[in-house]
């Protein structure tokens, strides 16, 4: 292996730890606790599991946290209203809807009715449109938990050419957002692929630093990147593993084996990107306990 290891877990090890301090000292200046609520519609296993490592995280790092569930026959109305009590209550700091969501709901209606100064996961219009214009903002998790390993390892962003694949609301779109715009450590030049990318190595192969978040398995082959590449993997799919306890394993969306011999630097998966998400997200729950992004007029 050429590659060197970007270790999310031990970044985001050292990153929950200075957030715990952080919480202590907070609640020895005789602040409460900070709070996250979270919300969670149905039963699918992979959301009871996300919500479990952010319950156990917060419990590590010394936030009050409580999970709200509902049946996923929840009419949006009735999820509305109780968001909206949420958003009234003040002890409560932070709010988040554990996404996918039944389709009989709207993320969209949903994360709206979400009061943007407790919009933690950062997916609030109000939140992305500040990012947009490099307002403080809640910045979302998984592409400012990127930024963080990017400053841990020094690796370089400003004047690169940074491809992201995949464009959704809660990776791909804000990734490239910060990317771009973000005023000290982004500024790098972006391309930002999805679907209907025509001839996507045309894209990939150009890329000094490649962010992968399509969710599909595999994707990313050595033949389709540059030597050199910086290769941050944030795809987390499940696939068949007999060997396995559970039936399955975690992969990324790239060929771990193949790049790990051409890039600079890699992400594994597991233990990549997903802890410093999680870190990320206790970060902006103590931010918005302290109300660091929208103060009190
Ligand atoms: P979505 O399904 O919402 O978005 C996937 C994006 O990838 C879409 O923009 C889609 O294009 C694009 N895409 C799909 N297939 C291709 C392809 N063959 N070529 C190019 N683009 C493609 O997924 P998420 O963004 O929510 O998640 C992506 C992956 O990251 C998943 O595996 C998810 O589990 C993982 N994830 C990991 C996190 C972590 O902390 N490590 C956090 C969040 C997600 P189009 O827009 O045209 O549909």
């Amino acid at each position: 292996m050429s590659a060197k290891l970007i270790d999310g877990k031990k970044v985001a090890e050292i990153t929950m730890k200075l957030i715990s301090d952080d919480v202590e000292n907070w609640v020895k200046a005789g602040n409460r606790r900070p709070f996250l609520k979270v919300v969670q519609v149905g039963t699918d296993p992979a959301s009871t599991s996300y919500i479990k490592a952010k319950t156990r995280s917060c419990k590590r790092v010394g936030i009050d946290t409580d999970t709200t569930h509902l049946p996923d026959t929840v009419s949006a109305r009735e999820l509305k209203s109780i968001i909206r009590s949420f958003n009234e209550d003040e002890n409560i700091d932070g709010i988040l809807v554990q996404l996918p969501l039944p389709s009989h709901l709207s993320s969209h209606d949903v994360i709206e009715s979400i009061d943007h100064r407790k919009d933690v996961d950062g997916f609030h219009p109000m939140n992305v449109g500040r990012l947009t214009v490099d307002q403080p903002t809640f910045k979302s998790c998984t592409p400012a938990g990127i930024f963080e390993l990017f400053r841990h390892y020094s690796i370089p962003v400003k004047s690169k050419h940074a491809v992201v694949v995949g464009a959704s609301n809660i990776v791909g779109s804000p990734m490239a957002i910060m990317l771009s715009r973000e005023n000290a450590e982004g500024k790098a030049t972006t391309t930002i692929c999805h679907k209907y990318t025509k001839d996507l190595t045309r894209h990939t192969i150009a890329a000094d630093i490649l962010i992968v978040a399509a969710g599909q398995p595999s994707l990313i082959k050595a033949e389709m990147v540059k030597e050199g590449v910086v290769v941050i993997d944030v795809g987390i799919n499940r696939v068949a593993d007999e060997s396995s306890d559970k039936g399955y394993k975690l992969v990324g969306d790239c060929d771990f084996e193949g790049l790990k011999n051409k890039a600079s630097w890699i992400t594994p998966v597991p233990g990549g990107v997903g802890p410093m998400t999680v870190a990320m997200l206790m970060k902006n729950t103590l931010l918005a306990a302290k109300k660091s992004i929208y103060p009190d007029d």
